[in-house]
């Protein structure tokens, strides 16, 4: 029998898969606001246009619905068949009709979330495997699909900021950003600070740190590597003239 809700009972699931469908409904809302030639526009992101990011984000839903499926079968579908054929896979989605575009966009996200709905609540704990090679639970590909509806949305370059993403989703953000930078040992004597929720990452043990503080979402932005506006820095990581707010270190 096919089941019309979602067959996990996990709360914390529940509420996940609940961001990650108004991520996806935000990113809709800001792609229809597009007129066909709008897409031709550049998008936040060097070198792609809103068609590569359109692409990319109807791409990413089919390749993360192949980890779902892959907990659900136990037969191994990666993500990607390889970093190239997903680049090559963009440049081509890039290249559709606009039509074509905003179905590949529709499409995927239905499928997407059919398969969530329909994975039974044991498979949600079957491994799989990210295309960076990391084990994880199905579980986290809900995770993997609310940052990237919600992000991308912004990079669509078309009114929506940091400040429309969801307190949690941003601290999620953060948190993996931060962790990335620990794995890569690339923050030393960086601290980040979150004035309006007292949280504080990087380098806390550093006698010398350069200091980057603001709000959340200015500082996720920042920290995504999104520009430096309503961020603060202090410390010797910061031109020396005017206190200018040091680049954030590569996160992907
Ligand atoms: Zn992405």
């Amino acid at each position: 029998m096919i089941a019309r809700t979602d067959r996990t009972t996990d709360p914390a699931l529940l509420q996940g898969l609940l961001q990650a469908r108004r991520g996806t409904a935000f990113f809709a809302r800001k792609l229809n606001e597009l007129s066909d030639a709008d897409l031709d526009g550049d998008s936040l992101l060097p070198g792609w246009t809103r068609r590569h990011l359109t692409a990319h984000i109807g791409y990413n839903a089919r390749a993360i619905a192949r980890l779902v499926e892959w907990a659900a079968t136990g037969v191994e579908t990666p993500m990607y068949a390889s970093p190239e054929a997903r680049n090559h896979e963009i440049e081509f989605g890039a290249t559709l009709s606009p039509i074509a575009l905003r179905h590949l966009f529709d499409h995927s996200a239905v499928h997407l979330n059919v398969e969530w709905r329909d994975l039974p609540e044991d498979a949600w704990h079957h491994k799989v495997k990210t295309a960076q090679g990391r084990t994880v639970p199905a579980e986290e590909t809900v995770w993997m699909r609310t940052r990237e509806v919600w992000m991308h949305a912004v990079d669509l370059a078309n009114g929506a900021t940091f400040s429309d993403i969801p307190e949690p989703v941003l601290e999620g953000l953060l948190t993996d950003i931060t962790g990335a930078w620990k794995t890569r040992g690339t923050d030393k004597d960086l601290v980040v600070k979150v004035t309006d929720r007292g949280l504080t990452f990087g380098d806390t043990t550093s006698d010398f740190p350069t200091v980057v503080t603001g709000p959340l979402a200015a500082v996720v932005e920042w920290s995504a590597g999104r520009g430096t506006q309503g961020v603060t820095a202090t410390g010797h990581r910061t031109a020396a003239t005017s206190g200018t707010v040091p680049a954030a270190p590569k996160w992907i």
